[in-house]
């Protein structure tokens, strides 16, 4: 028990949450400088989504204003795209980015796209896996019963794959909202403002399935050291 605080190991949990602290900021200052510059289409995050999703066979998607800060999200189960206040009344490059990136959601789902299929049939899974998975690895070592360590990574494994299945999702709904804006609605320095944004906000995905892979191999670390030891 006592070694599972004290471990070497540590040091990469401490290096994942520092790649996901790095991360967060760059969103954060990347997201309100870009909010301040408008774009010279003067058309709002709510309507250029709506425009994007009829030209892509999504005309059956509503676009709903919703409280909070980067609440943004499109829920596949309502058909519904929602977009935080600060997004959906403004034309800024950074709120037409976001409502870009939430409608190629809604379009993936339109296409199934395969990432986004798997990454949806992994939730329950990786929530029962995440949650179950350290208690019954640390249940394993203080009763010293190397199944139950087994166990505990094998649950883990299932987060893991979670946070790795929402990259190319996330990637490609990014991939998807620069190519629309690129494609009449915003100019080449604005679309730099897009890309700016839409990487940090990409970094913070890599950095969350990042500290998921660190945590997976201190663990394994762990049931090893702890197998040489006995
Ligand atoms: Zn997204």
């Amino acid at each position: 028990m006592f070694r599972y605080y004290y471990d070497p190991t540590y040091i990469l949990v401490v290096l994942g949450a520092l790649v996901a602290l790095f991360a967060q900021m760059k969103v954060s200052s990347a997201y309100s400088r870009w909010s301040q510059v408008a774009s010279r289409t003067g058309m709002t995050g709510a309507q250029i989504a709506r425009q994007i999703l009829d030209a892509n066979g999504c005309s059956g998607v509503r676009v709903e204003r919703v409280q909070g800060k980067l609440t943004d999200h499109y829920d596949p189960e309502g058909g519904v795209l929602r977009l935080s206040s600060e997004v959906y009344g403004s034309s800024s490059i950074a709120a037409l980015g976001v409502a870009a990136h939430e409608a190629g959601h809604a379009i993936q789902d339109a296409q199934d796209y395969a990432p986004m299929r798997i990454r949806a049939s992994l939730v329950p899974v990786a929530n029962i896996g995440s949650k179950a998975a350290v208690p019954l690895f640390m249940l394993g070592l203080l009763v010293s019963w190397e199944p139950l360590l087994k166990i505990g990574i094998l649950c883990f494994v299932f987060a893991v794959l979670f946070y790795v299945v929402t990259l190319p999702v996330e990637l490609n709904a990014s991939g998807r909202a620069v190519a629309v804006l690129s494609s009449g609605y915003l100019a080449e320095d604005e679309i730099r403002g897009v890309k700016a944004m839409l990487s940090a906000a990409a970094l913070t995905y890599v950095a969350a399935a990042l500290q998921a892979v660190l945590q997976l191999v201190r663990l394994v670390l762990i049931a090893n050291s702890r197998r040489r030891d006995d």
